[in-house]
């Protein structure tokens, strides 16, 4: 029985995607399909640790590569879990990937961009339409009878064939029916140098059949003369393994090159970018594991989900167990990716186990350590080193040239999800605050240090000021910067949407508080010297009776109104008090739809503003009424927020315009 099927929209779209940004480096197809293969038998092995029968006497897991030069056929068979009917249906006909929609929406239509874009998402078994213009997959499920076998074949356009059939082995063979322009692929050396580029770290072993010349001369499938002439081999019948068939992080780190690492990372990771940083160890002690972790050189598009999978995979003594293995890495490094293979979690091991294993516990404080650690040398490598005084420069190896602005690069992709990790890691929470980098009042690039920022410090300041808001820009020119502008104090800037949730965490960075600059009431301690703080005092006093008209034309808005030293140029600024949420904070949550306390600001006024001088010559209650709630929605605009009334904000001052 065969049914002709439709593919769901979305991989219709991305087939027509797939061939034509792909084309430039069509020869990925293979490390897909091989890809899949291997999953097959992860699949397989995984699933057998219950149900051994699922092997059928033949637990020998490979995968074979093998190619037809009269049919123009390449075929990819594995020995794995296999397909039904259905999931040949469902997995080939559907993408179950989440976020297809939204990955679809992101393609630009311009083809390079759109390469990359795919290139992350992973293309997978689509791929194989690069180079043919039909495949057809047969297979059969581990455990189900011969003849529940399924066929399923497609020229890639809009529809699919199902097919049942009888099927004595167990697994998927894949046979690609390839293009005119893709008969190159029928070359057995040709095959085995994209096996040994892509797919050497496969820990199956990959088998090709060894091909001799008719001569009787034996030459094997690797040799180059063999590829020249594919017309002049005959096949032997015999199979050699063309690749390492040892998992990658099982080698010794000296045999591994950093360009098998960055492969093996781009596979691990649908990532076409090669990794900024990578660590590979075995961990010995009382908890035994070998990690092998990646920084990747840029950020994923749905990072700032923290419900996302995480990128490391969980194998046991070789052993694949399972994808994105959230407990093995706080959320805050969920853009990490690569291996963890522990000797010492039971097979099967299951999710629920593993947030409570005191293993896993270990495991994940030993890669949180690394992690942080790849991070330090990142930002130690940073810039080169300044030639010493005596002239002399120490000659700089090649590979610090390399790491040069690794670390910026770093932190502009994941400086924010990094600062999570001061109110998630406690622990680590002083190694995290010394990663952090700002911008600042005298500094754009955001690049200063808490340390930095220290060094800075004027004399007689004790304390770290910084200011959180929308924008670095709003940031920039917030009115509560003027006094520390004016007294030639740096203030940090801060406008990550997490900055003021992850500072809330860190009091203090090595002994030094930090102080918002838009909470409690300046105290400039040291800085302001006595008459300053006099006049400060008198202010109160003397402005009192005008402040309290203040306070109580706008009751419904401000907790307080009182006068401030804060401000130079600006008539007025919100603040909230120390241990407040931030207004700033509180309209991101709002935003994000979550229940917010009602914290009425306080509003600050500047005593010597002609406008507050304009306010006390002023009479008629609803003239004042209007420059008061003026007065304050303009202190609301001047730090990114909205009048809760913007008519009636217009109205006002349209009516002191005419
Ligand atoms: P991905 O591998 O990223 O899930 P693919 O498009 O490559 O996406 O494959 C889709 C699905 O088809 C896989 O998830 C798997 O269920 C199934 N599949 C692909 N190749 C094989 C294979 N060789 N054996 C068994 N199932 C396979």
């Amino acid at each position: 029985m065969s049914k002709t099927l439709a593919f769901q929209a979305e991989v219709a779209q991305l087939l027509k995607l797939v061939t034509h940004s792909l084309y430039s480096n069509p020869e990925i197809f293979l490390r897909e399909l091989i890809s899949n293969a291997s999953d097959a038998c992860d699949k397989l092995r995984f699933e057998a640790l219950n149900n051994a029968g699922l092997y059928e006497a033949d637990a020998e897991l490979k995968v074979k590569v093998t190619f037809d030069n009269t049919a123009k056929t390449l075929t990819i068979t594995d020995n794995g879990i296999g397909l039904s009917s259905q999931e040949a249906i469902d997995n080939l006909g559907t993408i179950a990937k989440s976020g297809t929609r939204d990955f679809m929406d992101k393609l630009s239509g311009d083809q390079k961009n759109d390469a990359q874009l795919i290139g992350q998402f992973g293309v997978g078994f689509y791929s194989g339409f690069i180079v043919a213009d039909r495949i057809t997959v047969e297979s059969r499920r581990a455990g189900a009878l011969a003849a529940e076998g399924v066929r399923w074949s497609s020229a890639g356009t809009g529809e699919f064939e199902v097919t049942e059939i009888e099927r004595a082995e167990r697994g998927t063979s894949i046979t690609l029916h390839l293009k005119e322009d893709a008969q190159d692929y029928l070359n057995a050396y040709k095959l085995k140098g994209i096996i040994n580029k892509y797919s050497d770290h496969i820990s199956l072993p990959i088998l090709m059949e060894k091909q001799e010349w008719k001569d009787g001369e034996l030459l094997s499938a690797t040799d180059p003369e063999g590829g020249r002439q594919p017309g002049g081999m005959v096949k032997t019948g015999e199979w050699e393994t063309v690749n390492q068939a040892a998992a990658l992080w099982t080698r010794a780190k000296k045999d591994i090159t950093q360009d098998q690492y960055d492969e093996f990372y781009k596979q691990i990771s649908y990532d076409s970018q090669a990794p900024l940083a990578t660590t590979h160890n075995r961990v010995e002690g009382s908890t035994e594991y070998t990690q092998l972790l990646f920084i990747p050189s840029k950020a994923p598009m749905d990072m700032f989900n923290r419900d996302k999978a995480a990128g490391v995979k969980l194998y046991v003594k070789r052993v694949f167990i399972m994808d994105d293995a959230q407990a093995l890495m706080p959320t805050y490094l969920r853009f990490v990716k690569g291996v963890v293979d522990s000797a010492d979690l039971p097979l099967n091991v299951s999710r629920e186990l593993l947030q409570e294993s005191r293993a896993v516990k270990a495991i994940r404080e030993g890669c949180t350590k690394r992690v942080l650690g790849m991070m330090e040398d990142l930002a130690k490598h940073n810039a080169l080193p300044a030639p010493s005084e005596d002239g002399v420069t120490d000659v700089i190896s090649d590979e610090d040239k390399a790491q040069v602005g690794r670390f910026d690069t770093f932190y502009a992709e994941f400086g924010a999800v990094l600062k999570e990790g001061l109110g998630e890691d406690f622990a680590n929470r002083d190694r995290i605050a010394k990663l952090l980098r700002f911008a600042s009042s005298t500094t754009d690039t955001i690049t200063v240090s808490f340390a930095d920022y220290k060094a800075r410090m004027k004399d007689g300041q004790d304390a770290i000021y910084y200011i959180t808001a929308d924008t670095l820009a709003a940031a920039k020119s917030s009115p509560q910067l003027e006094i520390f502008r004016k007294k030639g104090i740096e203030v940090l800037l801060m406008a990550d949407r997490v900055d003021e949730w992850a500072l809330n965490y860190l009091h203090e960075f090595d002994g030094t508080p930090l102080q918002s600059v838009a909470k409690g009431a300046v105290d400039l301690g040291k800085l302001q010297d006595d008459d300053e703080k006099k006049a400060a005092e008198q202010a109160q006093t003397q402005f009192k009776p005008i402040l309290d008209k203040l306070k109580d034309a706008l009751q419904d808005k401000a907790s307080d109104v009182r006068a401030t030293s804060r401000l130079v140029d600006s008539p007025a600024c919100l603040v909230v008090q120390d241990g407040d949420m931030s207004t700033q904070l509180a309209r991101m949550l709002k935003q994000a739809g979550q229940a917010v306390p009602e914290v009425k600001p306080i509003l600050e006024v500047n005593a010597q503003h002609p406008l507050v001088k304009k306010l006390e010559s002023t009479t008629g209650t609803s003239h004042f009424d209007d420059l008061a709630h003026i007065l304050f929605d303009q202190a609301l605009l001047a730090e990114g927020g909205m009048p809760a009334d913007p008519a009636a904000y217009v109205k006002r001052v349209n009516a002191l315009l005419v």
